[in-house]
């Protein structure tokens, strides 16, 4: 389940420990679930590639490039850790003045992390936030989720994936307790019809592969999930467990980035590309592909497969400060400052690339949660 849960916490199922339950001082606010609450609706597209992101230099039409895109369902989670990865690649060509294209979590962040490394950069892009479809996303973190195949997963590939997710976990501890809460921690509890130790029942054949589940080795890095009794929780649900995650309130982080990129003398160019060749004409001679979904269009990256994705945001409640995960179902709610935000997890979501929204969808979702309250 790990790597296809917006929730890293729920790879935790084997580990139960038989503590008792913590019994939070004050009663969970219930949440408003009713499909008329639906503010607004977002769809999004995983860059997902079977052998993981690509960050490598190559040179092409004259220029530098430093491709750094294919992040999955895990690109803001993994954006400072990878960023870093790329980084010495872009240094590489001794370039002080480069372009990136893209600024959607993976180009922003670069663009960031090349500053402080004393880079000064221009984006390109065709959209900035809040158009990028990074916008679209959950904002929890999920470093594995539909990163690699399993296949894919060597030893060399883990341990790659551990040192970006360590070094993405410990920036993102620095953004805490900032003005309009960029990054949270929350409890959340999942929710289950049958007990943690099954596994689900099959739901059929589809193209799907299996997804590499890597965060054993960073359970260190946040707390256990513990399972509750029924008298330490007001859901009606037979299985419940309590985890705690980071949330990402991309609103306020998306603009934080900006801010702070623009205040250190970056510069955002409004630019289309058609063809890859037209990184001729740019000024600069290294450049950093960022572009997420758009490489394979722009590159000719066949290997990328679109993974839809789907999010609503039901009006906020401060009051509701935990985030729900119903097992089974695939629905979720995270506590965003932006409003409670709701996602079901489709089966016709791999190698799906419609960015249509189907308002029915979500309603459904908010349809599940309200059950669960009864
Ligand atoms: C429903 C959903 C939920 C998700 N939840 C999470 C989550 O909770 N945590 C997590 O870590 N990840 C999550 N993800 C994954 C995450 O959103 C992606 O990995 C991430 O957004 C990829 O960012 P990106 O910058 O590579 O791409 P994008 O956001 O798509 O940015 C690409 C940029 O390149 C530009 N561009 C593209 N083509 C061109 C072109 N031809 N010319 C000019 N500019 C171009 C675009 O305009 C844009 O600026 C989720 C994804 C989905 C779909």
């Amino acid at each position: 389940m790990g790597g296809l849960s917006v929730f890293g916490a729920l790879a935790d199922e084997t580990a139960a420990p038989a503590k008792p339950a913590f019994r939070p001082a004050s009663p969970l606010a219930p949440v408003r679930a009713q499909p008329d609450r639906l503010i607004d609706f977002a769809v999004c597209t995983r860059p997902f590639r079977p052998q993981g992101p690509r960050i490598e230099a190559q040179r092409l039409h004259g220029k530098n490039v430093v491709h750094h895109y294919g992040h999955g369902g895990s690109g803001w989670s993994l954006s400072w850790g990878s960023a870093l990865r790329a980084l010495p690649l872009v240094l590489a060509t001794r370039e002080r003045h480069i372009a990136i294209i893209g600024c959607g979590a993976i180009g922003l962040t670069t663009a960031r992390v090349a500053q402080r490394a004393g880079l000064r950069v221009r984006i390109y892009c065709k959209e900035r936030p809040p158009e990028v479809r990074s916008s679209a996303a959950t904002g929890v973190w999920s470093p594995d989720s539909r990163l690699y195949a399993a296949e894919h997963a060597t030893p060399v590939v883990a341990a790659q994936w551990e040192a970006m997710a360590r070094a993405s976990f410990k920036t993102w501890q620095t953004l805490l307790g900032l003005p309009g809460e960029p990054v949270a921690w929350h409890d959340g509890y999942v929710l289950s019809d049958i007990p943690f130790g099954e596994p689900l029942p099959d739901t059929g054949p589809n193209d799907e592969p299996d997804y590499a589940e890597l965060d054993a080795s960073i359970q260190d890095l946040r707390p256990r999930a513990v399972t509750l009794r029924p008298e330490h929780h007001p859901f009606k649900a037979p299985h419940v467990r309590r985890f705690t995650q980071m949330v990402f309130n991309l609103a306020s982080y998306q603009r934080l980035l900006m801010d702070d990129f623009l205040r250190e003398g970056g510069e955002i160019e409004q630019r289309d590309f058609a063809h890859a060749r037209q990184i001729a004409g740019l000024r600069e001679r290294t450049i950093v592909n960022c572009t997420g979904y758009g490489a394979k269009a722009l590159f000719g990256d066949t290997t990328i497969v679109p993974i839809r994705g789907q999010t609503a945001r039901l009006v906020p409640q401060p009051e509701v400060d935990y985030a729900l995960y119903l097992r089974g179902v695939h629905v979720s709610m995270v506590p965003r400052r932006d409003g409670l935000l709701v996602q079901a997890q489709g089966p016709r979501d791999f190698n799906n690339e419609d960015a249509r929204v189907d308002r029915a969808e979500s309603e459904e979702a908010v349809r599940r949660l309200a059950a669960v309250f009864a």
